[in-house]
């Protein structure tokens, strides 16, 4: 239902297919992973802070004053390839989280990005770990989110919320959510609403600079656990509303050095309740299993296609070398010498990307074999 070749599907896929601790190697690939495959375009630049935080400005002469931010770290305690199961309409955790918490909103960001959508976008550190990334830039970056009117994190449960209300207090009007909604609601497709019952995310400590701060549902559900879902049906739908909207028009009313208090008083204690329950609930089933898996085939898939995507522009080291382990895996270097990447062309390259849909990874590889060898 998704083009598997769409930035969209790719990023998912690719954030779903690892566990993403906060300060581990995994994130920092991942998140080396989303600069580069950041769309190469002359007005958009690209930066890191010293929290590690992906910045990538696209807002067209500075004129936009959106800021979207998603986190790349997941609750996993341990680094390692991520199970995986799909549907037409639902991906499923096996194990583990599935981490499309924030996976689906990073793969949003990536989707606006490529869609040059104008507006600033940040690629959030340690959100699991206490909005780390999204507390050094309150603190340290209090010049730049004074440019914005609205930060929109895509971090939240369910499908119908623009959330209101977080933790402590209020976070946007409700003449901001409301047009917010509507706005998502155009096409008839998408049903969202106010929501106060947000609890946290990284905008929740923007609120004191920025107006309008909210956070999205994105379609996961059950996040944190072990029965964590993706509904793909909203997730795509979501992504074709996104690009359409015009953000920098949306109603802005906030003050921001007004503090409004939640009407949910005890939010400490349903944020404490939850944390407990939910990362405990997974931790010491997902801890036994762990030693004995292996990359899934999910997951050897989705790096014969990252690496086939790599071939078409032109980077065909990585490809080579899996197919010649592929092909004769007792001696790699030796099948190398017979590989001739000239005969990886674009047809043959795409052929493969689409058999990667219904192949596994070996008889990709091997029929790629087929086609780059020759006698020397
Ligand atoms: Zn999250």
């Amino acid at each position: 239902m998704l083009n598997k070749k769409s930035i969209l599907y790719k990023t998912l896929a690719r954030a779903v297919s690892m566990k993403r601790p906060h300060a581990t190697p995994s994130v920092m690939a991942f998140t080396d992973w989303l600069h580069t495959h950041l769309p190469r375009l002359p007005h958009i630049a690209v930066s890191y802070d010293a929290a590690g935080n992906l910045h990538v400005d696209a807002r067209q002469d500075l004129l936009s004053r959106t800021l979207f931010v998603a986190h790349v770290d997941t609750v996993h305690r341990e680094e390692g390839s991520n199970r995986f199961r799909k549907t037409q309409g639902m991906w499923y955790a096996d194990g583990a989280p599935l981490g499309a918490d924030d996976g689906a909103g990073c793969a949003m960001l990536m989707h606006l990005i490529h869609a040059q959508v104008p507006g600033y976008y940040i690629f959030t550190q340690g959100e699991e770990r206490g909005g780390i990334g999204a507390k050094y830039l309150a603190d340290h970056s209090r010049d730049l989110l004074a440019q914005f009117d609205r930060a929109i994190a895509f971090d939240r449960r369910g499908i119908d919320s623009v959330i209101t209300h977080q933790g402590w207090g209020r976070c946007c009007s409700d003449a901001f959510a409301a047009s917010l909604a509507d706005a998502l609601c155009a096409d008839e497709v998408l049903m969202y609403l106010g929501d106060d019952t947000g609890v946290y995310t990284d905008t929740a400590e923007f609120v004191d600079i920025i107006p309008e701060c909210t956070n999205i549902s994105v379609g996961y559900d059950h996040e944190h656990s072990d029965r964590e879902t993706l509904d793909l049906h909203h997730f795509k739908a979501l992504a074709a509303a996104v690009v359409r909207i015009k953000w920098d028009e949306l109603t802005t009313a906030r003050d921001p050095a007004l503090v409004e208090e939640s009407p949910h008083t005890d939010w400490l204690g349903m944020y404490k309740t939850q944390a407990s329950t939910l990362s405990t609930k997974w931790d010491s089933k997902w801890l036994a299993k762990w030693d004995d898996e292996d990359t899934d085939a999910e997951t050897e898939t989705l790096l014969v296609m990252d690496c086939i995507d790599d071939a078409m522009r032109g980077m065909y080291h990585d490809l080579l070398e899996m197919i010649a382990h592929a092909a004769y895996p007792e001696d790699p270097e030796f099948a190398l010498r017979f590989l001739n990447k000239r005969l990886l062309t674009d047809e043959v390259l795409e052929k493969a990307m689409d058999d990667c849909a219904v192949y596994g990874a070996d008889t990709v590889l091997l029929s790629l074999f087929d086609a780059a060898h020759c006698e020397v």
